[in-house]
């Protein structure tokens, strides 16, 4: 009788063990069904977790800070892609290495290149613009010298974030495809969505309004130089001592010259310049030219730092119109 009862009991603990084991993995179990999605940079790993909230678990592929251009991606990058649903990328130019971590995906990872169906400017057109932008400033002055383009060739800008309405196309890229993957929380995913293009509509008309209450129009660049989806998307006049971004040499002395003559000429009282770098050529320029220094951010990634602020693709753009206003005033 008593072998029994100590045999009941013994049952129900190991019952209640197992019970108690079970709930215990629960939580866990619900953890791993998130959708893992990877983004190489920072707009579209903030657009997938606007977009995806408490049902997807996003990693930034290139760690905060990590300079864009030149990255390579690590065996330990590509094990950690192939782990993931859903694999978001830029685009064939912003990443030109994407298709070495596709090759190395032996998984069911979805490739997501978030430019789909978004218009790309060549950079040969860029060249082209940044000669006519020459041309007519030679009109205006004939000191000015030509800056020979060094980027002939077909390639696109892949900056394309920064124009506000590229950023939607991208978030409703991710928007389709996570609703691909799980249908069954696309209205989630929708609402969301429909609720952060809310929010870039308001910023680009916000954009939009300052400009337009502005007198000026110009903006002079002493950074390398990733913003002609901005200038273009908003018309604003603009001179550059970096033809473009990723560039590594410094500018011609004749090319910070054009600058600080086309500020004084216009009378910019701010020369931009990139997060993540020292501005040094910012710096030559602003003591000559009286102006001060700020940043226009790119976005291509951000810091820690800004990332533990809660930064978002938006609240980085906001602070550029900031800055945009006082390069205006
Ligand atoms: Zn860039």
């Amino acid at each position: 009788m008593k072998k029994g009862i100590i045999f009941l009991i013994t049952i129900i603990v190991i019952f209640s063990l197992i019970i108690l084991g079970i709930s215990n993995i629960k939580p866990k179990e619900a953890n791993n069904e998130k959708i893992k999605i990877v983004a190489t940079l920072f707009p579209q790993y903030d657009f997938a977790k606007q977009i995806g909230g408490d049902k997807v678990d996003v990693t930034l592929l290139l760690t905060p800070g990590t300079e864009t251009h030149t990255y390579e991606p690590t065996p330990q990058d590509i094990i950690n892609v192939n782990k993931s649903d859903l694999f978001i990328y830029t685009g064939a130019y912003m990443e030109p290495w994407s298709d070495k971590i596709a090759s190395g995906i032996d998984s069911n990872t979805i490739i997501l290149d978030c430019s789909k169906n978004i218009n790309l400017i060549s950079l040969e057109q860029h060249s082209e613009e940044h000669d006519n932008h020459e041309k007519h400033d030679d009109e205006q002055n004939d000191n000015h010298e030509k800056i020979e383009s060094e980027s002939h060739n077909h390639e696109y800008d892949p900056h394309i974030w920064l124009n506000p309405e590229n950023a939607i196309g991208m978030v409703n890229n991710i928007t389709d495809e996570l609703c691909n993957i799980d249908p069954q929380n696309s209205a989630y995913y929708k609402a969301n969505a429909k609720n952060y293009i809310e929010q870039i509509n308001l910023l680009d008309a916000d954009i939009q309004n300052t400009i337009k209450q502005s007198e000026k129009n110009k903006i002079a660049f002493g950074g390398t130089f990733a913003y002609m989806y901005f200038v273009k998307k908003y018309n604003l006049e603009y001179v550059s001592a970096y033809q473009s971004c990723g560039e590594d040499t410094e500018p011609s002395a004749a090319n910070v010259k054009k600058v600080i003559d086309y500020m004084k000429q216009n009378d910019i009282p701010v020369i931009f310049y990139q997060e993540q770098s020292s501005g040094k050529i910012a710096d030559t320029i602003a003591s000559e030219t009286g102006a001060i220094k700020l940043v226009l951010h790119t976005v291509h990634n951000a810091s820690q730092e800004e990332i533990d602020r809660g930064e978002t693709y938006i609240s980085l753009m906001r602070k550029n119109l900031e800055n945009l206003k006082i390069a205006l005033s």
